[in-house]
């Protein structure tokens, strides 16, 4: 098969390295084969120019819930899902996942939906017979009776439930386990401040989810949970917030010697922002135009993972897509929110969305970075996006192993993995 050369005056390889200027990315079998700078193209190669855009890793997005509507109140995008039939489940799913791919996520993990439905919307876009990104599913996350998602349908109490409903899920396909490890802001009742299960039986749970080979994604919003998660060997720690018992947002109770405890060696923390520290940039031209009252309150937002990464903890950038008003073509957005946010470059914010994310969850030597050997997983966005983070949402290009799946943030017909 012919190469394919794709050339762009800006390269940001997604490894946090500064920018290369008027480079080539050659792609062969859907694998990227060398990156480097302009040559005169030899025969048998097809050449694509984008001029003066950017060539990017495609973004990967760790939590998402393809199967949740993205309504502008909690309890909508609950009820809507709870009553929902699986077909219209499976098809909010595969609607959701082609939203984003088309604005260039090329891979999404979904933190939870209802029991087995995803892992069918997975297989149906590795085989091709629907287009959609590469996929990881948990199934349904593990919760308790009256717990955080228990509408989900997993719902496991005592160490020996939490680790039969590990196994249930592995075998059903899963490929890494969610757990609830503290209630959340959608389940009424759930008490997002506080633990859904203890330390013995949460690491019960990672060391059953371990031994099957699959990393554990634990929700955790509590401080008490979020030091469980940590003490009992979680890998990514989701949201993070560290609230009071009380669950009062903006109140933290951040423990900085669990924090220290992190094992960077296969730990990470994951930062949603909610939709507050995400809209003030839908149509934003340039950071500049930021009113400076809204980027104060997104520093604060922030202050907490700043002091994380400061203390050498590994953090991914996420959506929570699916929850309320979170819609699925929005991730770039975050991305520009945590230039604020982290008070960073947007080389550095991008790393969070691609190779830093592709490592958290075990993808990384496959999909993430703009390096040879990888997947030809890339995102083409209009102008110098290491100048002005704001051309993220400029989509010109998606390719998903080496094959262009979206063009100007509409989707290909048949754009599968496959
Ligand atoms: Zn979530």
């Amino acid at each position: 098969m012919a190469d394919l050369i794709l050339r762009a005056a800006t390269l940001v390889d997604g490894t946090g390295a500064d920018p290369v200027r008027n480079a080539d990315v050659v792609v062969r079998d859907g694998r990227i084969v060398s990156v480097g700078p302009t040559e005169p193209a030899v025969t048998d190669t097809c050449v694509i120019d984008y001029g003066d855009a950017t060539i990017m890793p495609g973004l990967i997005d760790c939590h998402c819930h393809l199967q949740f509507g993205a309504y502008s109140a909690h309890e909508k995008v609950r009820l809507v899902h709870a009553g929902a039939s699986n077909e219209e489940r499976i098809l909010t799913a595969v609607a959701n996942a082609q939203k984003a791919l088309a604005t260039g996520v090329t891979t999404l993990r979904d933190t939870g939906g209802f029991l087995t439905l995803n892992m069918n919307v997975r297989d149906a876009f590795v085989n091709g017979r629907v287009a959609g990104p590469r996929l990881l599913v948990c199934g349904a996350p593990i919760t308790t009776t009256a717990g955080h998602l228990n509408w989900c349908g997993l719902r496991a109490d005592s160490e020996d439930e939490v680790v039969r409903a590990v196994r249930a899920m592995v075998e059903a396909g899963a490929d890494f386990i969610k757990v609830m490890a503290t209630g959340g802001m959608m389940t009424p009742g759930s008490q997002a401040g506080e633990s859904q299960y203890d330390l013995q039986t949460l690491g019960s749970l990672v060391t059953d989810a371990h031994r099957l080979d699959r990393h554990v994604a634990a929700h955790v919003l509590g401080a008490d949970g979020c030091r469980d998660a940590i003490d009992a060997g979680v890998d990514t720690l989701e949201h993070c917030s560290w609230l009071t018992p009380e669950g009062v947002r903006g109140q933290s109770a951040m423990d900085v010697s669990a924090v220290d405890r992190i094992d960077p060696s296969h730990q990470s923390v994951h930062m949603t922002l909610a939709a507050m520290n995400r809209t003030p940039f839908r149509g934003l031209e340039h950071l500049d135009a930021l009113a400076s009252d809204e980027r104060e309150r997104i520093r604060q937002h922030g202050a907490n993972f700043r002091e994380m990464r400061e203390r050498g903890v590994p953090h991914v950038i996420s959506s929570d897509a699916g929850v309320i008003d979170t819609p699925f073509d929005e991730f770039p957005l975050s991305v520009v929110s945590t230039v604020i946010a982290l008070d960073t470059t947007p080389v550095d914010a991008i790393q969070l969305v691609t190779s830093a994310a592709a490592q958290a969850i075990g993808l990384g030597e496959l999909t993430g970075a703009v390096k040879p050997g990888r997947q030809a997983d890339l995102l083409v966005v209009e102008g110098d996006v290491s100048e002005n983070i704001c051309n993220i949402t400029r989509t010109a290009s998606v390719y998903l192993g080496g094959r262009e799946v979206a063009r100007n943030r509409h989707l290909h017909v048949n754009a599968g993995t496959a």
